[in-house]
C-alpha cells in the first residue's frame, strides 16, 4: 500500500503517516518526489486497510499496489515521470541522447568524445573512471583523475555528466560530483550499492542486469526508491542469450514492458547491447521507433586505440550522423527531441 501525501503536507503529517504504519505493526518508507511525497507501507494489508489514512491531514489518497514493487510502480503515478539530470530532463515528454566514452582516457581523448556528443545533439555526457572488467588485467578506469576530467569536459560544454559506481565506497564522492550516477549491468542486484544510491541526492541510472527478468529489474530500482530517493532511470543494455554475434541481445520488448509496469524513464544503450560498430545505429533507430525516452551511446575520437569497448564505439563523425538519423525517426514518431 502506498500513501500520497497532498502538495501542502507537512513534515508532521508525514511522520504521523509513519506513527500509524508503525503502530499497525508495519514499516514506512518516505520518497519525496518532484510534486508528491509518498509513503510506502511494508507489513500486514489487513491492518493497514482498517486504518482511515484519508482521514488524516495531508493525506491525499491511498493506493493498494499487490506487487513487489511499489514506489517505482506505474500504479502509483498516472503519468510517466520525468527525472531532472542537471538542467535537463530525462523521460516521456522528449527523446533524449546521451552519448562519450566508454571510459575517460585522458582529456584530449575524453575532450574530444565529449564534442562529438555535443555535436550530434546529446544534452547527457557519459564517461566513465571506475570500469567495472570481466579480466583484472584489463583497464580499470582513472578514477579520481578521471573524475576531473569529466567535471573539466562538462564546464567546457555545458552537459551534465553520468558516471557508474561500481562499489558502495565511491557513492558519495561520485554523488557529489557527478549530476547522475549509474548502476552497471554487473551490479544491478548489489543491494548494498543499490541502498547506497538510494541515500544520495542524485538521480540514478539503473541498467539492466545480464540475466535479470523485468520484474527482478524493477524490485532492483524499488531498492533505491525505498531508501528516499525516486529520480530513477531504467537503462536496458541486452541480455545475456544463445547468441555471441550479437554480443548481448537487445531486448526492446522489454524496454517496453519496463515502461508499461513502472513510471520510469526507459532508456536503450545499443553500443553495449551489441558490441559491434556497425549494430549500433540499427539499434538506436529501433529503439527511437519503439517509444524508449533516449539511448546512451559510446563515442571515441579513435577507437582502435580505445582502452576499453572499442569495437563499439562509434567515430564523431557517426555520431553526429546517428544524431541526425534519432531526430528523423523522432519527428517521424512525433517525440520531440530532448534540446540543450
Ligand atoms: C558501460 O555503460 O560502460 C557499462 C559498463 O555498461 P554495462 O554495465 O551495461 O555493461
Ligand atoms: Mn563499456
Amino acid at each position: 500500500m502506498v500513501v500520497v501525501m497532498t502538495q501542502e503536507a507537512s513534515q508532521a503529517d508525514i511522520d504521523a503517516v509513519c506513527e500509524k504504519a508503525r503502530n499497525a505493526g508495519g514499516e514506512a518508507f518516505v520518497s519525496r518526489g518532484a510534486v508528491h511525497t509518498v509513503v510506502g507501507l511494508v507489513g500486514d494489508t489487513a491492518r493497514f486497510e482498517a486504518v482511515q489514512w484519508t482521514q488524516l491531514p495531508g493525506v491525499a489518497h491511498v493506493i493498494k499496489i499487490g506487487k513487489a514493487y511499489k514506489m517505482v510502480a506505474a500504479d502509483l503515478h498516472p503519468e510517466p515521470s520525468m527525472v531532472s539530470v542537471g538542467q535537463t530532463q530525462v523521460g516521456r515528454a522528449t527523446f533524449t541522447i546521451i552519448a562519450g566514452p566508454c571510459a575517460v582516457e585522458s582529456v584530449d581523448q575524453a575532450m574530444a568524445a565529449t564534442k562529438a556528443a555535443k555535436a550530434a545533439g546529446a544534452t547527457i555526457l557519459r564517461g566513465d573512471v571506475y570500469k567495472p572488467r570481466t579480466s583484472p588485467y584489463s583497464f580499470q578506469g582513472l578514477g579520481e583523475e578521471g573524475l576531473e576530467i569529466l567535471q573539466a569536459c562538462r564546464k567546457e560544454t555545458g552537459l551534465p555528466i553520468i558516471v557508474e559506481v561500481v562499489d558502495v565506497s565511491h557513492v558519495a564522492h561520485v554523488a557529489e560530483v557527478a549530476d547522475c550516477i549509474r548502476v552497471g549491468t554487473r551490479n544491478a542486484q548489489n543491494f548494498e550499492l543499490l541502498k547506497e544510491c538510494g541515500l544520495t541526492n542524485k538521480p540514478v541510472m539503473l541498467k539492466r542486469g545480464l540475466a535479470m527478468t523485468i520484474d527482478e529489474w524493477l524490485q532492483a530500482a524499488e531498492y533505491v526508491a525505498q531508501r528516499g530517493n525516486s529520480a530513477i532511470i531504467l537503462c536496458e543494455r541486452g541480455i545475456r542469450t544463445f547468441e555471441p554475434a550479437t554480443r548481448n541481445t537487445l531486448d526492446l520488448a522489454g524496454m517496453a514492458a519496463a515502461q508499461h509496469e513502472s513510471h520510469l524513464p526507459v532508456i536503450v544503450d545499443p553500443s553495449h547491447a551489441v558490441g559491434r560498430r556497425h549494430l549500433v545505429a540499427p539499434m538506436a533507430l529501433a529503439a527511437v521507433a519503439a517509444g524508449a525516452d533516449g539511448v546512451m551511446i559510446d563515442v571515441h575520437p579513435d577507437p582502435e586505440r580505445a582502452l576499453c569497448d572499442g569495437p563499439q564505439a562509434l567515430l564523431p563523425s557517426e555520431m553526429e550522423d546517428l544524431g541526425r538519423r534519432i531526430a528523423a525517426v523522432a519527428a517521424a514518431v512525433g517525440r520531440p527531441m530532448n534540446l540543450p
